[in-house]
């Protein structure tokens, strides 16, 4: 696509950022680019516009800035999966494994239901253990709600 040359070159790497011998993708001057920006959330549209997606789940916090667009776009609603301690409802955690220590996600009860065809929104996959404490909520949620 003619479109991942300039979605590429808007992301700028930063050596040795939050931590010394981490090379940090930074999407911010991305951002900036409104039409760049603009691309970037319409290839995921076409991707996903028109297969019954029901919800997007955007991974706190930078999926918050993508997601919330594809969601709207595509028809569908918007789910915030949270570090610990910030939503105020009922929530189910999936906590993860991080190279140091943990995290920990949470999302709503009720946000999304059996059935319903959920895409999971970050900016970046590194190690995909973030992605998959997501894909695990969600999948472990529905099994919750089915089984009862
Ligand atoms: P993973 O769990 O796949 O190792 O790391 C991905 C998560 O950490 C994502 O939520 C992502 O936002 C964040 N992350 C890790 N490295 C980077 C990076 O270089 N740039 C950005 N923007 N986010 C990163």
């Amino acid at each position: 696509d003619p479109r991942l040359q300039a979605i590429s070159d808007a992301i700028r790497v930063v050596p040795h950022f939050p931590k010394p011998g981490i090379m940090f993708n930074d999407i911010t001057p991305l951002l900036l680019r409104p039409s760049v920006f603009k691309d970037a959330v319409d290839m995921f549209v076409e991707r996903y516009r028109g297969m019954g997606i029901a919800a997007v789940a955007g991974i706190e916090a930078r999926g918050f800035i993508f997601g919330p667009a594809i969601a709207l776009a595509i028809g569908a609603k918007f789910i915030p999966l949270r570090k610990p301690k910030k939503l105020p409802g009922e929530v189910i955690s999936e906590t993860y494994i991080l190279e140091y220590g943990t995290d920990c996600l949470e999302m709503h009860v009720g946000a999304t239901e059996p059935g319903e065809r959920v895409v999971v929104v970050d900016d970046l996959v590194a190690t995909g253990g973030t992605l998959s404490a997501a894909i695990k909520l969600l999948g472990e949620y529905h099994v919750i709600l089915s089984s009862i």
